[in-house]
């Protein structure tokens, strides 16, 4: 039995809802069928779930939502009509979100949960309408009966494994399952939407429930690039990698599958195959536990930015005990995460996501830590990338980062901070993001091609 997920430009028009249904009837064990609301279907068009973002948005400031209910509405109209389908599925769509709309709005956030969620829920009941339309044995299924529990933090959703037990039953349901991703519904019942891009997450916690044997993720792409197609032309395909090298990519830019929809699958070892909607027969990647590193060390290269240092210098800090709980310990009550720690003898750098900084936040900072730990030198510098090369067989491979290194110089870039995870799974360097193209495209002639782009 496989569980099978479609993004947001697999399920934006009749014509793609059309490919959905040939692939998922052109095998029987596809029978979980996860979908996104409508994405975009074209670079200048816009998401239903930005669309319905503005809506709620409206309607919190007590604004006309006429125009933008219009904007909705008009989406699904439109697919309804290029499938086929009768007036009924729209009367369902439009009362459904009049429903919405009327809701308390007391808590913003959930009702805006509530409004963003009807982008996948409706496009659900949809799509079911219109397997049914074609003969297929299909129906919706709810996230709140199907036991989708999700905890209660405001700022970070999470689904619950109490819902295990009950989501594994979707298993024994006749027919195939069309379910919406993106939300779930707390202890109380309240609906509560995942991260952006949540609808993988939704699938991975199918496929994990259900124990399936494959999640197969469909998206727009054949397959997972070992680099930025928009940086490097015609970058190498993955075919095969491990869950933690997607991890690796996913944590520096890699956005084909959402970084939090990895674990379900890993830990109940549910491979998962990303592929194309658009060109099914192409093989995809395939994500697993293990694979053969030995004939290639390095899976891929990322690149993000938005980073900023947080230096610190003090002499004889190597002998100063419990000195980086303290300074770790600031950023904490300044509700700041760190990514990365290099340190030195007498002085330790923190890696920050810039986002998380603001102008208060880091005047405060260097106050603190000059005041509390006594430092001798603090600054924070801003407009850093992180390059990060990831492959398992990079800890068997003698040599790797000074070939890395190497190629970094032969652009005439500096190399600000040099990182390796201690799982070995990645190499991190910390560079002037001026200079991050031109580092990537660099590493990948020296990782993929036979000849080095500066040498
Ligand atoms: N529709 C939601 C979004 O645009 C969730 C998803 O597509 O996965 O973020």
């Amino acid at each position: 039995m496989k569980v099978c997920k479609f993004g947001g430009t697999s399920v934006a028009s009749a014509e793609q809802i059309k490919k959905v249904a040939a692939i998922v009837t052109a095998d029987s064990s596809r029978k979980i069928v996860v979908v996104s609301a409508p994405g975009k279907r074209c670079s200048e068009d816009e998401k239903v779930t930005d669309l319905l973002i503005r809506l709620a948005e409206q309607a919190l400031n007590n604004k006309e939502t006429k125009k933008e209910l219009a904007d909705v509405v008009n989406r699904y109209r439109l697919i309804a009509e290029g499938l086929g389908l009768s007036e009924e599925i729209m009367h369902i769509i439009e009362l459904d979100l009049h429903k919405r709309l009327a809701r308390d709005k007391k808590d913003p956030v959930f009702y805006m949960d509530y409004l963003k969620a009807s982008g996948e829920d409706n496009n659900a009941k949809l799509i079911a309408a219109y397997f049914a339309h074609i003969g297929i044995d299909a129906k919706y299924i709810c996230p709140k009966d199907a036991g989708l529990l999700v905890n209660n933090r405001p700022e970070r959703v999470r689904a619950l494994p109490e819902g295990d037990e009950l989501l594994a039953k979707l298993r024994d349901e006749p027919g195939i399952v069309i379910f919406p991703g993106f939300f779930g519904y707390t202890e109380d019942g309240t609906l509560r939407t995942f991260n952006r891009g949540g609808s993988d997450i939704t699938g991975s916690l199918l496929a994990a429930a259900t124990e399936a044997e494959l999640y197969e993720n469909f998206t727009d792409v054949d397959s997972v690039f070992v680099a930025n197609p928009v940086i490097v032309d015609n970058p190498v395909a993955i075919d095969k990698m491990t869950y933690r090298e997607m991890r690796e990519l996913a944590y520096a830019g890699f956005s084909v599958f959402h970084d939090e929809a990895l674990m379900p699958a890993f830990r109940r070892s549910v491979p998962v195959c990303i592929k194309n909607t658009n060109n099914p027969e192409a093989p995809g990647t395939l994500i697993v536990k293990e694979r053969n590193h030995s004939t290639q060390p390095v899976i891929g290269i990322a690149a993000d930015d938005g980073f900023s240092t947080l230096f610190v210098d003090k002499y004889l800090m190597n002998q100063e005990i419990g000195f980086g709980r303290r300074l770790l310990q600031i950023l904490e009550e300044e509700e700041i995460p760190f990514e990365h720690t290099p340190s030195g003898i007498d002085n330790l750098s923190v890696i920050l996501r810039s986002k998380f900084i603001t102008t208060d936040k880091k005047a405060r900072i260097i106050h603190r830590v000059k005041e509390e730990l006594n430092a001798d030198d603090v600054n924070i510098q801003s407009d850093f990338s992180m390059i990060v090369l990831v492959g398992e067989g990079m800890r068997h491979s003698i040599g790797l980062a000074a070939r890395a290194a190497t190629a970094i110089a032969r652009t005439g870039a500096s190399i600000q901070m040099i990182n390796q995870g201690s799982s070995e799974v990645s190499l991190v360097f910390g560079v002037h993001k001026k200079d991050e193209t031109k580092i990537l495209k660099e590493l990948y002639a020296e990782f993929f091609q036979s000849s080095a782009v500066f040498s």
